[in-house]
């Protein structure tokens, strides 16, 4: 498989050239030159393949003669070595869970994957990747987890100092090893602008070789389609399901639109927004306006120009029309979401997390306009992650699951540096 770059002009590159560069040399996003259609013996035989033989058979179009099927065979199954339960919650509502791997978040995926694969690249190179990346909470924990221990590969994680939950915390200062924390006093749009800056700074290329861990790139992307068909394996109504998508990048949601563009049965695709609504006014108007982010309760999300909808949209040969009819969209303000998590608490007994609870209520407002449909949203992170609201909105404490208990003993390592540029270069420089 060749990649293409979004601003078409760069050269076509292999799936292992898309992954170690990230970005294309024209800064455009790599987009498959053809989108693979999934054989129908696949399709039909959904249920009766095991996850690692699914996921294989889906990844292994897209990475082509990159990684040999062996290689790739166990790095897919090292990805997807936990549960992806899809859980009912209300008569026409299930949750797919996706915060049973290591972090408690649907990135371990990608970030599994990604790590996996430069590891593979990087055999029998003598250079040093360091791999350098901005997080806001989830994306850290993912990526430092997914590449501790991997030869060859170091990684340096940007967070802002008190704006992560203790968890999440926990999960990007503890690993050791080839990873480090630099806890930065400011925001996360100051963490990324340091390190957009040092992907541009000269002096610091010469010593280091440096990578992004974004969700921009590739091997984050793709292997994001794989919860879907594990989804559609477990679903059991005759109809396709309507599926709703809590989105900030919009790299999750694009990788399940690739996804149903291949071939999977869905009905429908619902992005679910938070006050960050980018997205939401374009389906709307034709205009397509980003703004500067805002911080919401879903946080993840608090995304301003999302990177990955430029790649929704070639999904869809850029013709809104054609996008309209597979994707709506959906934007809820933070009450509405903390009373989404009350009521299906109370109603229910199960725990959202704010992300989830956007989701949630944009399929449950879907399908009261389509009463004879069913969906299921993504339920991208565990509640525990984000405890403040949502022990505010049930009143309970969420337990602590048995697989992050661990962190509770751990000490926080940190390096604490401030918000400028070149304090973060003067310090890598002279390490
Ligand atoms: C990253 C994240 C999102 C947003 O996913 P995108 O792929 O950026 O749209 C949603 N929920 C949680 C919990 C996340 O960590």
């Amino acid at each position: 498989m060749l990649y293409f770059s979004l601003n078409k002009q760069s050269p076509n590159v292999s799936f292992a050239e898309a992954a170690v560069k990230g970005q294309a040399p024209d800064k455009g996003l790599y987009f498959p030159v053809t989108i693979p259609k999934l054989p129908a013996s696949l399709l039909q035989n959904l249920r009766a393949l095991s996850k690692d033989e699914l996921g294989f058979s889906v990844m292994q179009p897209y990475v082509g003669d990159a990684i040999p099927a062996a290689t790739l065979q166990r790095i897919v199954s090292e990805t997807i070595a936990f549960e992806f339960p899809l859980v009912k919650v209300t008569e026409n509502i299930a949750s797919l869970e996706l915060f049973h791997g290591p972090t408690l978040a649907f990135k371990d995926v990608g970030a599994r994957f990604m790590s996996r694969c430069l590891g593979y690249f990087n055999r029998n190179s003598n250079r040093h990747t360091t791999v350098l990346v901005a997080t806001s909470g989830d994306t850290g924990g993912a990526v430092a987890n997914g590449f501790l221990g991997v030869e060859g590969v170091e990684v340096i994680i940007l967070y802002p100092s008190g704006k992560v939950s203790p968890i999440q915390e926990l999960q990007l200062t503890t690993c050791g090893q080839n990873i480090t924390a630099l806890e930065i006093n400011g925001t996360f749009d100051d963490c990324q602008a340091m390190v957009k800056q040092a992907f541009t700074d000269a002096a610091l290329q010469q010593q280091y070789s440096l990578t992004s861990a974004n969700s921009i790139n590739v091997a984050r992307w793709l292997p994001q389609q794989l919860y879907y068909f594990f989804a559609l394996q477990q679903w059991q109504h005759q109809q396709p399901p309507v599926i709703a998508v809590p989105s900030g990048n919009f790299g999750n949601i694009c990788a399940g639109l690739l996804a149903h563009v291949s071939g999977l049965p869905v009905q429908h695709f619902i992005a679910a927004l938070n006050a960050n609504d980018a997205v939401h006014r374009y389906m709307q108007t034709g205009n397509y306006a980003p703004q500067p982010s805002v911080a919401t309760v879903s946080n993840a999300m608090d995304v301003g120009n999302p990177s990955n909808f430029i790649r929704v949209l070639q999904l869809f040969n850029n013709e809104l029309p054609q996008l309209q009819n597979v994707l709506s969209s959906t934007t809820l303000d933070d009450h509405t979401t903390v009373a989404t998590i009350k009521a299906v608490y109370n109603q229910t007994g199960y725990t959202l997390d704010p992300h989830g609870a956007v989701a949630f209520c944009a399929l449950q407002q879907y399908l009261l306009q389509y009463p004879e449909q069913k969906g299921f949203f993504l339920e991208t992170a565990h509640p525990v992650k984000f405890p403040q609201t949502v022990e505010q909105a049930t009143g309970q404490t969420v337990p602590v699951p048995d697989s992050a208990k661990h962190l509770l003993q751990q000490q926080k390592k940190s390096v604490v540096l401030d918000a400028d540029y070149n304090t973060l270069k003067d310090w890598l420089l002279s390490r």
